[in-house]
Parts: C-alpha cells; sequence; structure tokens
C-alpha cells in the first residue's frame, strides 16, 4: 500500500469541462471560453519575449511579476500592495484555502456554484459546507455570524449566471468571521462587481481571471485583490515562479488593451442579450445572466434530451446531472455565428 494520506486516496479528483481532441470541428459552448482571439498585442508581445531563438527562455521569469501588479492596481483603482498574480484564479483560490483553512476546519460555499473549492478543501483536509438558493436566488440558511475559515462566493454565479448585489454581499461579509472570498470571474460581463468592498472590509478578497473576458484560458492567468496582509501570506506560499515569461509577456499586453477588451465584452454581451430573447422566444426559461453563458432549460425540462441532441451535431454545451440542475443546460455565448447555428439547431430538435 502506498502510504497516501487519507483524504487524498478518499477524493475522487476534480473532472473539468471536456475539450475534445478534433476541437475545431465542434461548436464548443461548453467551458466559457471566449470565442473571440486575445488582443493582437498579447501575440505582439509574446512573440517578442519569445524573440528569434527564445533566447528569454533560458533565465527565470520575474518571481513577483510586480510590474503586471503595477498594471492591475492602476486598471481597479488600487495600491499594487493589494494585488497578487496568479497562474490561472484556481492557483489563487487554492492558496487561500491553504492560508485560511487548516486541516479540519471548515470551508463552505453556494451549491450550486464552483464545485472545484470542495477538491481544493478536500486536499487540505478541510471541512466543506454547502449553501443552497432559495427559488429567488437568496443564499438558504447562512447564519447571523458565519464561523468557518473562508465563504466563497461566486458572482455572477456560474453554472446559473445570476450576480448578487452589492449591498448583499456587504452583509454576507459582515456576516462572516472568517474571510469572504468574491470569485468574480465573470465580472467583466456584468455591471456589477465587489472592488470597493475590499476596501471597506478587511475580510474581503476578489478573485479575477484573465481566462474568460480577455480570451487567455491557455494562458492560465489570474489574479487576487486584498488587503497587504492577505497579499503577504499568498505571497509566501504561491511557486516563487508561479507566471512563466510567456505568460506574463501576455498579461500586461492584454490588461493594458483596454479598447480591444471592452469591445469583445461588448460583443459577448450583445450576442448574449439577443441570444436569451430568442430562446425565450421558443420557449425556453432563460435565467436573465451577468456572465458569458446563460442556464437555459428547454419547455419539457429535461437537459439530457437537448444535450445529447447538441451533441449529435458537434455542438457541445454543458448538462450537470446533478438533481438541481438536470433540467437545464449551461451554454457559452460564442460568436454571433454559432450561437443562429445553435438557435436553428435547438428549433430543430424542439
Ligand atoms: C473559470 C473559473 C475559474 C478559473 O479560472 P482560471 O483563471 O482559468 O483558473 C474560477 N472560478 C470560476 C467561477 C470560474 O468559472
Amino acid at each position: 500500500m502506498i502510504p497516501l494520506r487519507q483524504n487524498i486516496s478518499a477524493m475522487a479528483g476534480y473532472v473539468p469541462g471536456y475539450q475534445p481532441p478534433d476541437i475545431a470541428s465542434w461548436i464548443k459552448l461548453n467551458t466559457n471560453e471566449n470565442p473571440y482571439p486575445p488582443s493582437p498585442k498579447v501575440v505582439e508581445a509574446v512573440m517578442a519575449e519569445l524573440g528569434g531563438e527564445g533566447a528569454s527562455l533560458r533565465t527565470y521569469p520575474s518571481a513577483s511579476s510586480q510590474s503586471l501588479r503595477e498594471i492591475a492596481a492602476e486598471l481597479y483603482g488600487f495600491d499594487p500592495s493589494w494585488v497578487i498574480m496568479a497562474n490561472g484564479s484556481d492557483e489563487v483560490l487554492n492558496n487561500l484555502i491553504r492560508a485560511f483553512a487548516g486541516e479540519g476546519e471548515e470551508i463552505a460555499f453556494v451549491h450550486p456554484s464552483y464545485s472545484y473549492y470542495a477538491t481544493l478543501a478536500e486536499i487540505q483536509g478541510a471541512k466543506v459546507r454547502t449553501f443552497g438558493l432559495s427559488d429567488d436566488l437568496w443564499i438558504e440558511g447562512f447564519p447571523e455570524r458565519y464561523e468557518g475559515k473562508l465563504f466563497f462566493l461566486t458572482t455572477p454565479n456560474s453554472p446559473l449566471g445570476f450576480a448578487f448585489s452589492t449591498g448583499y454581499i456587504e452583509r454576507l461579509a459582515q456576516r462572516c468571521s472568517g474571510m469572504l472570498v468574491v470569485d468574480e470571474a465573470y465580472a467583466d460581463f456584468s455591471d456589477t462587481n465587489a472592488l470597493e468592498l475590499v476596501k471597506k472590509h478587511e475580510n474581503v478578497v476578489v478573485t479575477r481571471t484573465l481566462s474568460k473576458s480577455y480570451a487567455l484560458a491557455g494562458m492560465r492567468l489570474g489574479l487576487a485583490i486584498a488587503r497587504p496582509e492577505v497579499i503577504s501570506a499568498l505571497d509566501k506560499i504561491r511557486d516563487h515562479y508561479n507566471l512563466d515569461r510567456l505568460a506574463q509577456a501576455a498579461c500586461g499586453a492584454a490588461l493594458l488593451d483596454q479598447e480591444y477588451f471592452r469591445e469583445r465584452c461588448r460583443q459577448v454581451i450583445d450576442t448574449r442579450e439577443w441570444f436569451t430573447a430568442e430562446l425565450m422566444k421558443i420557449g425556453y426559461s432563460v435565467i436573465p445572466s451577468s456572465g458569458n453563458f446563460v442556464f437555459a432549460a428547454p419547455p419539457d425540462c429535461d437537459g439530457k434530451r437537448v444535450y445529447d441532441a447538441l451533441y449529435a451535431r458537434k455542438i457541445l454545451v454543458r448538462h450537470f446531472s446533478d438533481p438541481l440542475l438536470k433540467e437545464g443546460l449551461r451554454i457559452s455565448i460564442g460568436a454571433r455565428e454559432e450561437m443562429e447555428t445553435t438557435l436553428t439547431a435547438l428549433q430543430e430538435i424542439g
């Protein structure tokens, strides 16, 4: 017997969304990737970093990614000491658990939301508690004082797409004894965010990713904004060279090209609004979305039937077998033509 820690042998491991090997032959709407390429300036910066012969790769990258902290800090209105860069926001979520939740201590999140928090907690040997949602999308049973070490709030929520109001998030922060981590993976597609709460409440952390809104899922880039004491703790825990040279080059160029970024977000949002209205015309129930995806249920509430029929047409969306979610589908917002094809397929499928 290999002497694994008991919690590691017991855990199942996270299963990410399917990435088909013949990706070009699919309309891929299952993992909320951006349908558009990243800014051309990102490509230029990566090529420049690589140089003709890739000589820069011989040496380690900046350990702190300091110049990126400065760019992000300026963009979000903070001092750079309030920012840390991450190898995907998943890295910083992991390090938050390592920083705040010891073995046997509790973390919590809303179900349904991002189940990776549970995997990270299991690795750490922390306990997991989940809170449900009421029909009007409030968190059910959240105690007057929540004593767990971390509460992860995905807002806009995935897979459902709605966003919690800033006022509501602030009341949650006041009720948390531990840290409130606001996972804003989709905030760039929303008209609200919780950044101001980081300044007002010492237990609030906001995490962001460049995977979705900046079209850089393949580069693995994220960040967190929190008080300097929290940032210093996260700096002790992370891999010291957590962002490679190409990722650092890409990140700077992406964050600086705000004009390109805003235009692409606008296109995704416009397509989302159009697609939502069209789905409703064919009898789907759709939750109004603040993300780059929609959660929608067909008239017969058989999400799996529609998933299979789309799959047969090489359109890949996300279906969750969870009883709370099985009636619907999470459909990422692709380019307009992809969504037109998908809509036509849904009309045929009925
Ligand atoms: C995509 C996603 C992440 C992970 O982002 P990466 O930066 O790609 O690691 C985190 N949280 C939520 C809610 C997400 O949807």
